[in-house]
């Protein structure tokens, strides 16, 4: 066994305890987590041994959620590469124009084309603000390949449904407002 390698998820690295039984570096830290207990935290720096044990690489992601980010990070350097070179080129050749035309007329340029030069200018920088968010969204997406570890690892499944669980939080929340708001009022008499 490589010492520095962990094996591919699915394979057995634990042993009957639920103890990891090779050599497997923290993916945080570096720290050995050999005899460590799959639940429990690294000891140096409390990432939990699950996460360094099972692979949560990137190399064991799905291949189209890869393919994703991919494209997410692409639509997001467009972005960038059309705001901080081409917007400025894209500006001064804009200007040019109204330049020329407030050169003939010997005095300020037509309203008309300092507002279609505008909106040009707002309408570029619109559609890149907006490529960049799609990109950006890329990472927030779940990767199907890790779907059911948690449950695979430490038996933890989500008991309550989303929008219950909103629901709740929501209600915690306004009680909590209400309870600091009681209190306030006490204190304030
Ligand atoms: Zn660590």
């Amino acid at each position: 066994m490589e010492p520095d390698q962990p094996k591919l998820p699915g394979a057995a690295t634990l042993d009957a305890d639920g103890r990891v039984a090779m050599d497997a570096q923290c993916v945080s830290c570096g720290y050995n987590l050999r005899t460590l207990k799959v639940e429990a935290l690294c000891p140096e720096c409390a990432q939990p041994v699950a996460y360094s044990i099972q692979g949560y690489f990137l190399r064991f992601a799905s291949p189209r959620w890869i393919k994703g980010l991919a494209r997410g990070t692409a639509l997001v350097l467009i972005a960038l590469g059309g705001t901080v070179v081409v917007g400025p080129l894209l500006s001064l050749a804009l200007s040019i124009p109204t330049m020329m035309n407030a050169a003939q007329s010997q005095g300020a340029p037509s309203t008309r084309l300092v507002h279609v030069t505008a909106s040009a200018q707002f309408v570029y920088h619109a559609i890149l603000t907006v490529l960049a968010i799609i990109g950006l969204l890329a990472p927030t997406r779940r990767d199907p390949a890790q779907a059911g570890r948690a449950r695979e690892l430490f038996g933890f499944e989500a008991k309550t449904p989303f929008e219950e669980g909103l629901r709740r939080t929501i209600a915690w929340y306004r009680e909590y407002r209400a309870a600091i708001a009681r209190r306030e009022s006490r204190g304030a008499r």
